[in-house]
C-alpha cells in the first residue's frame, strides 16, 4: 500500500451530480482531493461543490473518456452508466472502482440475481419474464413481484402482484418475476471493500418505506432486530461483496422474513441512502470510506458513535420551480438535528431535495424527533398552486 502522496492527494472522477456525488465530493476535499463530475445538468449539487463539472451524460464515450484522462480514479453515484465504454477504458489501464464488469452485473437485476443465486446469496426465488404473459405469471405463482431488468430505481420498474387480477399493472418490458416476500423489516448493510480484500460492514439499519412510494422514509440505526441477526445479515452482506470481489462501498438491502430468514433483495455498488447516517454517527462516513476503498487506502471505523434516524427531505407532491423550504428554523432548534440540503435547483413532487439525521441515545427519542421534522419541513417551489 502507497504511503506518500503528493498534493493533491488523487484527482478523482465523479460520474453522476446528485447528492451522493455532493456528499463524496465533501468527503474527498477534507482528505486533500480534488474532484471533477460527470453530469449533464451545469451546476449539479456535487458539481456546485465540486467546482469543476464536464457537461455530459453517463452514456457519451466521448465525455467518459475525457473524465478518465483528466483524472486519478473514476468513480460512480449511479449505476446507468455506458459500462463498454467503461471497460474498454480500463482495459487501455484508467483505474475505475468499483469495476465496470461488475457494474455491468449489478445493472441488469436479472444479472445481479443470477449472481447472487450462482454464488449461494439467499435471495428470493425468481425466473426470467422476457415477455410478460399472464399464463407464465401464472404458472410461477402469485403473489409475486415484477421487476424490469433494467433502468429502475426507488421502486420505479418494480410491480407487486397479488393475484392474477393484477396483471393489468405489469411492465410492458424485459424483466424477471420473483416470489413475494413477506417480510417482518427490511433492513440494509453498507459494506465498505478495498483492493487488497480488507472488507468491513457498517452496523445493520432498518429501512421503513412509505406506502405506495418507495422511497426510503426514515432509517433506524441500530436496526430493532436481536443481535444475532444483525450480527448475520452483516455477515451475509460481507459474503455478498467478498463474492463480488467488490472495492468500494456497496449497499446490500435485504429482508427478513416472518421466520427470521434473510434473503438478499438488491445490491447497490455505490453509496446509499441507507448510509447517509454515518456522516454524524460513524468516524468513518460512507463517502469517506469509499473514497479510502477506492484509493486502496485502510478501511476507517465503522462503528455507532449514538443511535441515529434518518428522514428524506421529499418535495411536496404539488411542489414545482425552485425550492421554498418552510419550517427550517422550527427543525434546527431541536436538539440533536442535522440537516442536509443537496443544492437543487428546482423541486419536482417527491423529489430528494435533502435529508435530517437525528442523533440522541435513545433511538426512540431519535425516531419522534426525525418524525416531528418530517411534519414541521415542507418544500414546496415558487410555482406552488
Ligand atoms: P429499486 O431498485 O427500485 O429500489 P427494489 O428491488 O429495491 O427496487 O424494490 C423496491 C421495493 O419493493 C423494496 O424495497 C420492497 O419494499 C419491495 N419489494 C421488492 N421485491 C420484493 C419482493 N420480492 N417481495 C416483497 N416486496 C418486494
Amino acid at each position: 500500500m502507497k504511503d506518500s502522496f503528493p498534493f493533491p492527494v488523487a484527482r478523482i472522477g465523479l460520474i453522476g451530480g446528485g447528492q451522493l456525488g455532493r456528499m463524496m465530493v465533501k468527503a474527498a476535499k477534507r482528505l486533500g482531493c480534488t474532484c471533477v463530475v460527470l453530469d449533464p445538468y451545469p451546476g449539479s449539487p456535487a458539481g456546485q461543490v465540486a467546482g469543476h463539472q464536464i457537461i455530459g451524460g453517463y452514456h457519451d464515450p466521448a465525455k467518459l473518456r475525457e473524465l478518465a484522462e483528466s483524472c486519478d480514479v473514476v468513480t460512480y453515484e449511479l449505476e446507468n452508466i455506458d459500462t463498454e465504454t467503461l471497460i474498454q477504458l480500463e482495459r487501455e489501464g484508467h483505474r475505475i472502482n468499483p469495476a465496470p464488469a461488475l457494474l455491468s452485473i449489478l445493472q441488469d437485476k436479472l444479472t445481479q440475481k443470477e449472481f447472487l443465486k450462482a454464488s449461494g446469496i439467499p435471495t428470493a426465488d425468481f425466473i426470467e419474464m422476457p415477455e410478460p404473459a399472464l399464463q407464465a405469471f401464472e404458472s410461477f405463482g402469485f403473489p409475486l413481484v415484477q421487476k424490469a431488468r433494467r433502468g429502475g430505481y426507488d421502486g420505479r420498474g418494480v410491480s407487486v402482484m397479488q393475484q392474477a387480477d393484477d396483471f393489468e399493472n405489469h411492465l410492458p418490458v424485459p424483466s424477471l418475476v420473483e416470489h413475494f416476500v413477506d417480510a417482518k423489516k427490511e433492513l440494509a448493510v453498507m459494506v465498505a471493500r478495498n483492493a487488497e480484500g480488507q472488507c468491513i460492514a457498517y452496523p445493520t439499519v432498518e429501512m421503513c418505506f412509505r406506502a405506495g412510494e418507495n422511497v426510503l422514509d426514515l432509517l433506524l440505526c441500530p436496526a430493532a432486530v436481536n443481535e444475532d441477526i444483525a450480527i448475520a445479515a452483516e455477515a451475509l452482506a460481507e459474503r455478498t461483496i467478498e463474492a463480488l470481489q467488490g472495492v468500494g462501498v456497496f449497499g446490500v438491502e435485504m429482508f427478513l422474513t416472518q421466520d427470521n430468514q434473510l434473503l438478499v433483495n438488491e445490491i447497490a455498488p455505490r453509496t446509499h441512502n441507507s448510509g447517509h447516517h454515518t456522516i454524524e454517527a460513524c468516524i468513518t462516513d460512507q463517502f469517506e470510506q469509499h473514497l479510502r476503498a477506492v484509493l486502496g487506502l485502510p478501511l476507517g471505523a465503522t462503528h455507532l458513535l449514538s443511535p441515529a434516524a434518518m428522514i428524506n427531505l421529499l418535495g411536496a407532491s404539488d411542489a414545482s420551480g425552485r425550492p421554498v423550504i418552510k419550517g427550517m428554523a422550527a427543525a434546527l432548534a431541536i436538539d440533536g438535528v442535522c440537516l442536509h440540503l443537496y443544492g437543487k435547483a428546482e423541486v419536482t413532487p417527491y423529489r430528494k431535495m435533502g435529508h435530517v439525521t437525528v442523533l440522541d441515545r435513545d433511538l426512540d427519542v431519535a425516531q419522534s424527533k426525525a418524525e416531528q421534522v418530517r411534519d414541521l419541513i415542507q418544500i414546496t417551489g415558487e410555482q406552488h398552486p
